[in-house]
């Protein structure tokens, strides 16, 4: 068993990552924002210092405590604030309003920390016994409410902090498979697999601070999702604790040996079970790279040559279109000037004749829309950035602009429509008032031969209330989502802001097989409460 050398940092309360990479918007961006978006951006508004914050007192009771700490060792119980309100919820842009704004009284009552599978299923029987909500918590990255500590019909809910599961447990190149634990996050899974000269080449924004239970347990797709695959496509078995036992999936590339029961724990969010351990498909280190980045003439040329190449036989590793808005959006922002029509990125990895003929596939496919080439300079740029955007949302808020994402999927012929109508949902929700209409850009970034997703970035004035605004245009993008055939999420995953659609999608019965695997493995139901499983009356959403 190895464990990775370096670990990544605690991310910050109050945004989203290191603290010390924070973004400062520059006079240029300023000028940009408060011209496109009317924000008077001069000045950024002033945060509030973690000393003023209030946390309440742990509600824990003593018997539960000594439970708990009976479980995974005294020192591994940590009701202190600062612990605590780090584990307050996930990253999504209402959760930093609310926590910016000093509403932390939802922290949960403590941070647990087990050591291994045997100790995280001693936490859940405590739990179970004690009556006590338990959120597992793997980064924490979280933009649908997943990790926000709810306390169900209980009094205390405790955070199941799953750092300390950060092994390698095994590695076979032979069938070039490896078995991580849970709360590995993606840097320290990578350092670990290139010792052995292997990747999981599983790369979402994310990437930083997620982790591979986090990643399995809301069907995660990485960036380069068109070569490598969603996270769930990579998973051969699992093993998951649950207040009934033990759930050991999975142990052959293929099986019929009934119903594929992995599935119910892929994208289950904590509710069903706690994902310990996960074997994965891994790869050789790429011994080749190409990236080029490339304008089409308009969306629907550059949607048509994605197409193609998801239906070709040949894929690059990553594709991407984005749409004019965010071409020309992300260019000034980087300060350069935006190329004609739409930019679309294309990178390929793996051995050296594999690379240049899905490189040659991607050069047939763009040039037969009337695409042309501009070089590596703008893959390079957005590579060099590929993680940092979250940061430049922060800095965005600070400055009063409301900025968020949201996404979908659908197959092409449906993809058209459903962007035309998700943009205009979100463009009436956010306009009027007097104020500039918001920009929403769009872009595809996951490809299917049967279709792709659809990202939209949202950038509007906060005015006085931006989490009610936003309350607003995601119901009606929701809305929008559920009218045109798109799925309500086809990676963020459901936890609490997508739940009010899940019924729809998956129909009642759909719900109630939900609801029965639930009380199968969870009959206390002190597994992740309010979360992906709609309830009978669904609140206002
Ligand atoms: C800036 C940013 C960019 C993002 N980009 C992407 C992207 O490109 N692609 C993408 O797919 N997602 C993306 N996300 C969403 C998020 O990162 C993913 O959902 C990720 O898979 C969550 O991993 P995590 O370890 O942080 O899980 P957490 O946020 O800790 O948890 C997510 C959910 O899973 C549950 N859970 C966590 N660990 C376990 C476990 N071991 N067993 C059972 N349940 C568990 C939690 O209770 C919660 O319901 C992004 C989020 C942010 C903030």
């Amino acid at each position: 068993m190895t464990a990775p050398t370096h670990r990544v940092g605690e991310p910050a309360w109050d945004a989203w990552g290191d603290p010390t990479r924070a973004h400062r918007l520059t006079d240029d961006q300023r000028a940009l924002i408060s011209q496109v978006l009317g924000v008077a951006a001069a000045t950024d508004a002033p945060r509030t210092p973690e000393t003023e914050l209030r946390l309440p007192r742990s509600a824990l009771s003593p018997a539960a405590r000594a439970a708990l700490a009976a479980a995974v060792g005294p020192a591994h119980v940590n009701t202190r604030p600062a612990a605590r309100l780090r584990r307050a919820g996930g990253k999504s842009t209402p959760d930093l309003l609310r926590r910016r704004a000093g509403d932390v009284a939802g922290a949960p009552d403590a941070v647990v920390s087990p050591a291994d599978h045997d100790q995280v299923a001693a936490v859940l029987a405590a739990c179970a016994e004690h009556g006590v909500a338990v959120v597992p918590f793997g980064g924490g990255t979280s933009v649908v409410g997943g990790v926000e500590p709810l306390r169900g019909d209980f009094a205390a809910a405790v955070c199941l902090d799953l750092r300390r599961l950060d092994r390698l447990l095994a590695l076979d190149p032979v069938a070039r498979t490896a078995t991580l634990q849970a709360g590995l996050r993606t840097p320290e899974a990578e350092e670990l697999l290139a010792d052995y000269g292997m990747t999981l080449g599983h790369r979402p924004q994310s990437y930083e601070y997620a982790t591979i239970g986090g990643y399995a347990a809301t069907r995660s797709a990485g960036q380069d999702s068109a070569g490598y695959g969603r996270f769930d496509s990579m998973v051969l078995a699992l093993r998951a604790a649950t207040p009934r036992g033990t759930l050991d999936l999975g142990r052959a590339p293929a099986s019929a040996a009934g119903p594929d029961l992995r599935q119910l724990l892929l994208g289950s969010e904590g509710v069903f079970g706690v994902i310990t351990e996960v074997t994965l498909r891994v790869r050789p280190l790429p011994a080749a790279e190409h990236e080029e980045a490339w304008s089409v003439p308009d969306f629907a040329a550059g949607t048509e040559a994605l197409r193609a190449l998801a239906q070709g036989g040949l894929r690059p590793t990553l594709v991407r279109l984005s749409d004019p808005v965010e071409t020309y959006v992300n260019a000034a922002l980087a300060g350069g000037e935006a190329p004609r029509g739409c930019l679309a990125v294309v990178r390929c990895e793996g051995d050296p004749a594999h690379v240049a003929a899905a490189r040659e596939a991607a050069a047939t496919a763009l040039r037969a829309v009337g695409g042309t080439p501009l070089g590596e300079e703008p893959v390079a740029h957005w590579r060099a950035g590929r993680y940092s955007a979250p940061y430049l949302r922060d800095a965005l808020l600070d400055a009063g602009v409301l900025a968020e994402t949201l996404e979908t999927a659908a197959t092409w012929t449906r993809l058209p429509g459903l962007r035309r109508a998700v943009t205009d949902a979100l463009t009436a929700a956010l306009s009027g008032g007097g104020a500039p209409a918001p920009l929403v850009l769009c872009h595809i970034s996951h490809v299917y031969p049967e279709g792709a997703s659809l990202y939209f970035t949202v950038a509007a004035a906060a005015g006085p209330d931006p989490l009610e605004r936003w309350r607003a245009a995601k119901r009606a993008a929701g809305d929008a989502i559920a009218a045109h055939g798109g799925t309500i999420t086809h990676h963020h995953a459901v936890g609490t802001d997508h739940r009010p659609w899940l019924g729809a999608e998956v129909g009642d019965l759909g719900v109630e097989v939900l609801r029965a695997v639930k009380r199968a493995l969870d009959p206390a139901g002190v597994l992740n409460p309010g979360k992906l499983i709609p309830e009978a009356a669904e609140p206002d959403r």
